[in-house]
């Protein structure tokens, strides 16, 4: 779905395949991506991402990035770069279009006197909570504030003092003058200015007044002459207004597009909910491998192409819905699959003597390392007379259908040799298993008998004196339940397994210098990527996914109820 010949169609891209036609704006495509510096992104930006600049690239256009920084109180040049470095492993290039809407501070300011020199615009002294009282409800119609008719003169004075440093914050508002009694409550003479004496990460000290968002958002677009301006659903209901700025101010109208945002289940998406996940500790920070976040994912083990694989797989709608996680992790192992060289890994090792095998041999067996893709190759791995199978492959007594290794039984080492087991050593006390004896039929090399004999299992195993010990951090959702952003008290919700940490899993000798980021398939056990935090002591693996595909079931499952 990567390659070039797919072109997704949707109604964005209808709406803008017919400005091209009626040559609407002078057959250009602009885009932008428009994040607040407020926190790291998360998958849904992700989706806007790859609309916004794939939709440049189809149509031959722009994209810009642009920091909609208007809220100095929560906003920090950490999360700008953490976005910045975001969309680039993404996979894409601003080339240089990296804008401010605090760029475009003083020709706003000046904007806001212009309104006001219009008579559209005056300074208010109402507090935080009378205006919350006199904006009204969607079935109260608010009530004119009785600074609303001040003059011209007194509005640019009082304005010009607010810059000036001389009220206190939140004292006083400059609005525009709009309609108290509109339907739509973004248009009853919303706030364009407040006072706030906070430092700001690019501005520094230079103002104690900053415009709203709305402001803000829409005559960035404007200056950046942005042709298509595609947003979330909750902004239809402000476009009236950015219509409103735009026309009193006489300036360049983007046509705004909404869509519906990106829901997953298992997880939240909103970035008020994320930044308590991280500051209250239920995580270890914005790049946890559990965090829906682009650098937890990219930490997790996930590509940007099955990022924008999954992106471009849902789709835009103008509707909102959930999409399961199991699509996304879908796309992961459609991915891992080709790309992912296989080795084996051991995550609770059982140690196994085969009592036949030579003390001193070592074998060097040939593996192969993408039966996906004859290209990458082969590789060898040590066999010896003491190996590590997994805990589970074993069964003193096993039920009826367990066919792995038991008592009596033969199973197939993988690549190397059949072994059967003649020997269990327990604990005497707890009656625990600590070592199997086995033998190993010599014939077998390879791991298919010439007698034609067939056995039931093959077991992923490492030679024990070859082996490296590796930590292994297993995961699960954050969450236990489908919508935890329904609950106002998630974190009532969160799943107490989501980490569970192995410390002495072993994985094959090669290995060795597997570099932090890397991902394998550990065969029969899932994929694993190497953490950053790995030093030259210990390599510790994220399990990226297990190789179980929940997706496939749920289509299996949706064509039989049909
Ligand atoms: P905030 O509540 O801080 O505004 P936000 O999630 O809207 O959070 P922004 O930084 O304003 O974050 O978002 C940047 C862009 O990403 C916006 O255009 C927004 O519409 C889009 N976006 C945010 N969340 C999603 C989502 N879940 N699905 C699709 N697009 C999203
Ligand atoms: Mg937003």
């Amino acid at each position: 779905m990567d390659d070039n010949s797919y072109k997704p169609s949707d109604f964005i891209r209808e709406i803008i395949k017919e400005d091209l036609k009626t040559n609407r704006y002078g057959g250009h495509v602009h885009t932008r991506f428009p994040p607040e510096p407020n926190g790291y992104l998360h998958i849904g930006h992700a989706k806007s991402i790859c609309l916004n600049f794939g939709i440049a690239e189809e149509f031959k256009g722009l994209c810009n990035l642009r920091f909609d920084d208007t809220n100095p109180t929560k906003e920090e040049a950490e999360y700008v770069e953490s976005i910045k470095e975001d969309v680039k492993w993404l996979g894409f290039d601003w080339d240089g279009r990296e804008f401010y809407a605090s760029d475009y501070f003083e020709q706003m300011y000046q904007y806001a006197i212009q309104l006001i020199k219009d008579g559209k615009a005056y300074v208010c002294d109402l507090s935080s909570d009378e205006l919350r009282e006199y904006r009204g409800t969607l079935t109260i119609p608010g009530k004119e504030s009785p600074y609303r008719n001040r003059s011209v003169e007194e509005n640019l004075y009082l304005f010009e003092r607010m810059r000036t440093g001389e009220f206190e914050d939140g004292s006083r508002t400059l609005r525009a003058k709009i309609d108290m009694s509109s339907g739509n409550i973004n248009m009853r003479d919303p706030v364009i200015y407040r006072i706030l004496d906070t430092e700001h990460h690019r501005t520094g000290n230079k103002w104690c007044i900053y415009p709203m968002y709305d402001f803000a958002h829409c005559i960035s677009d404007s200056i950046e002459k942005i042709t298509h301006s595609i947003c979330t659903l909750e902004f239809e209901d402000h476009r009236p207004l950015y219509d409103w700025f735009l026309d009193q101010l006489n300036l360049y109208h983007p046509r705004q597009i909404e869509f519906a945002r990106l829901n997953i289940s298992h997880t939240v998406l909103s970035k008020r909910k994320l930044v308590e996940l991280v500051e209250k500790g239920y995580v270890r920070g914005w790049d946890d491998p559990r965090m829906p976040t682009i650098a937890g994912m990219r930490r997790r083990g996930y590509t940007p192409e099955s990022i924008r694989n999954f992106s471009q797989r849902i789709g835009v709608a103008k509707r909102e819905s959930i999409v399961d996680v199991a699509l996304l992790e879908h796309c992961l192992r459609e991915d891992l699959n080709k790309r992912a060289p296989r080795v084996m890994a051991v995550l609770r090792p059982l140690r196994v003597v085969i009592e036949n095998y030579p003390e001193d041999l070592v074998e060097e067996i040939e593996a192969i390392n993408n039966p996906e893709d004859p290209s990458m190759g082969t590789r060898r791995i040590p066999f010896s007379k003491y190996i590590y199978i997994e805990k589970e492959d074993f069964m003193e007594h096993p039920p009826e259908k367990f066919f792995r290794l038991a008592p009596g039984r033969e199973v197939r080492l993988r690549y190397a040799y059949f072994i059967k087991c003649i020997g269990v050593v327990k604990d005497e006390k707890t009656g625990e298993v600590l070592e199997l004896h086995c033998t190993y039929d010599p014939a077998t090399k390879g791991g298919n008998a010439p007698d034609g004999r067939k056995v039931k299992a093959t077991l992923h195993w490492v030679s024990a004196p070859h082996s490296i010990e590796v930590e292994v951090h297993l995961y699960e959702h954050l969450f236990t339940v489908p919508n935890p952003g329904d609950y106002e008290d998630f974190m009532a919700y969160i799943n107490p397994q989501s980490l569970q940490v192995l410390n002495s899993c072993k994985v094959e000798p090669n290995l060795l210098n597997a570099k932090s980021g890397e991902i394998f398939q550990f065969e029969r056990l899932g994929y694993f990527c190497v953490d950053p935090d790995s030093r030259n002591g210990k390599l510790v693996f994220n399990r990226t996914a297990t190789l179980k595909d929940e997706w496939t079931n749920i289509m299996k499952r949706q064509k039989k109820d049909k």
